[in-house]
């Protein structure tokens, strides 16, 4: 096919047979949201790109280097989303959602866009879900939020595959003061950095931290510690997680590294990561952002949240093999007729049968065929039954009931008691 009819590299078709996975997975979490009390939001999927620029910060890997942005006909500069928080806070402010300080639980789900080096479990159109709380300031929801994660990873069946890090960045202030004692000590050891360290010195020292150069880690095991820098409320903010974390039984480590690639956060970064991905280990990550909303205009509103990436958690339910069994099959009862006059009746007694028992996935042939190769459709369609309505069926007013998957002989059964039947051997067997 010419290059040109291909998809963008790093944007990805999820084709028929990997959806059903997708659906199960983004039912779990919306159920699971719900449940919690949190409110689905949905925002568009370009916005102008100074608001990128303004709440995610121009030093930054997304800014600086991986957003798609363009011009639109009008010559506004207009970005593809990389990320949701920006839009969300941009929504929330712009319908008053957090004036008189009213509390917000949100979340969303959508594609995001950044042009980085598509890769396993890294791609250029990846799909988050993120959770954005307004005006909650206590330590008590940044549990809540690491709390339901970790229910969702026990209901998805891969908890003991994740591990959740945890720091504080402080406020900004504490983080200033620190800023400065991590510049005068990089600063003296300047030569022994690698080059990108040394220009995210000038530019955003913290990110420095990030590093995977070996021989930057090697400087920074002697750097000032950030937790030495932490303001009183910090620190006891950070106890006052730590403890709920504690009392909810969940297991964490903290990790002084952890700075987080956006500017925002503030107190609270965490980090659920995983080593079953290989480099791409990252599943989950959050923290809190108590300047960001007045940095974009609003009134002083604390914010707390976390995106996870949906890619890789449907790759970590391939790689452990927790896919339920009740997702691999889409039929339950497939519906074979032969001639035309059965093939009338089928139609009727299938949309009866809807009627009566509206969770059943009834699967009526289309296209007619012999017996032979309906029946071989009807196997392929990995339904649990076939049905079989022919001239004698017809003319008796019955179907016949094939097992397809081994469970015993063909019945006949008519077409009055046929709901009643499949109720019992389907829906809830
Ligand atoms: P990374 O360090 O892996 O680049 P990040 O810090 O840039 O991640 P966030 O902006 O915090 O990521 O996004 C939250 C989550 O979204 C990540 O933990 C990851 O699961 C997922 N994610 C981020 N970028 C991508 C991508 N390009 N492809 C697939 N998933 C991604
Ligand atoms: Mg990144």
């Amino acid at each position: 096919m010419s290059k040109s009819l291909q998809a963008i590299r790093g944007m990805n078709d999820t084709l028929p047979e990997q959806t059903p996975l997708w659906r199960y997975f983004e039912s779990k979490v919306s159920r699971l949201l719900d449940n919690y009390g949190y409110k689905q939001i949905r925002m568009p999927i370009v916005e102008f790109t100074e608001l990128f620029k303004r709440s995610i910060g121009e030093v930054t890997d997304i800014v600086e280097k991986e957003m798609y942005t363009f011009e639109d006909r009008n010559g506004d500069s207009l970005t593809l989303r990389p990320e949701g928080t920006a839009a969300c806070v941009r929504a929330v402010l712009e319908h008053g959602l957090t004036g008189g300080g009213q509390v917000q639980k949100l979340w969303y789900i959508g594609p995001m866009f950044r042009h980085e080096r598509p890769q396993k479990g890294r791609y250029r159109q990846f799909h988050q879900i993120g959770v954005e709380v307004f005006n909650l300031d206590g330590p008590d929801i940044d549990a809540e939020l690491i709390v339901l994660t970790w229910r969702l990873w026990g209901e998805l069946g891969i908890r003991d595959a994740v591990k959740l890090e945890l720091n504080s960045l402080g406020t900004s202030e504490a983080r200033a003061r620190y800023r400065a004692a991590l510049v005068e000590y990089l600063s003296s050891r300047l030569s022994e950095l690698d080059e990108d360290s040394q220009r995210r010195l000038k530019s955003n020292p913290l990110r420095v931290l990030d590093t995977k150069n070996a021989d930057t880690q090697a400087v920074l095991v002697d750097a000032p510690k950030l937790v030495d820098y932490l303001d009183e409320e910090s620190r006891v903010h950070f106890e006052g997680l730590k403890a709920r974390l504690d009392a909810a039984g969940i297991p964490y480590t903290i990790n002084p590294k952890l700075v987080r690639g956006l500017d925002y956060y503030s107190k609270t970064v965490f980090e659920w990561v995983t080593d079953k991905l290989g480099a791409q280990g990252t599943v989950c990550a959050g923290g809190r952002y108590d300047g960001l909303v007045e940095q974009m205009g609003g009134k002083p509103t604390s914010g707390v949240g976390f995106a996870m990436g949906i890619e890789r958690l449907i790759l970590m339910l391939e790689t452990l093999e927790q896919i339920p069994e009740e997702i691999a099959r889409q039929v339950d009862v497939y519906l074979c007729a032969f001639g035309e006059a059965a093939e009338l009746a089928a139609l009727a007694l299938s949309e009866r049968v809807r009627d009566q028992l509206p969770n059943l996935r009834l699967q009526i042939n289309a296209g007619a065929g012999s017996f032979k190769s309906q029946f071989k459709k009807a196997d392929k369609s990995g339904a649990l039954y076939a049905l079989i309505l022919g001239d004698d069926e017809l003319a008796q007013q019955v179907v016949g009931l094939k097992p397809l998957r081994g469970q015993g002989e063909q019945q006949t059964i008519a077409w009055d008691a046929l709901s009643e039947h499949l109720a019992t051997c389907v829906v809830q067997g």
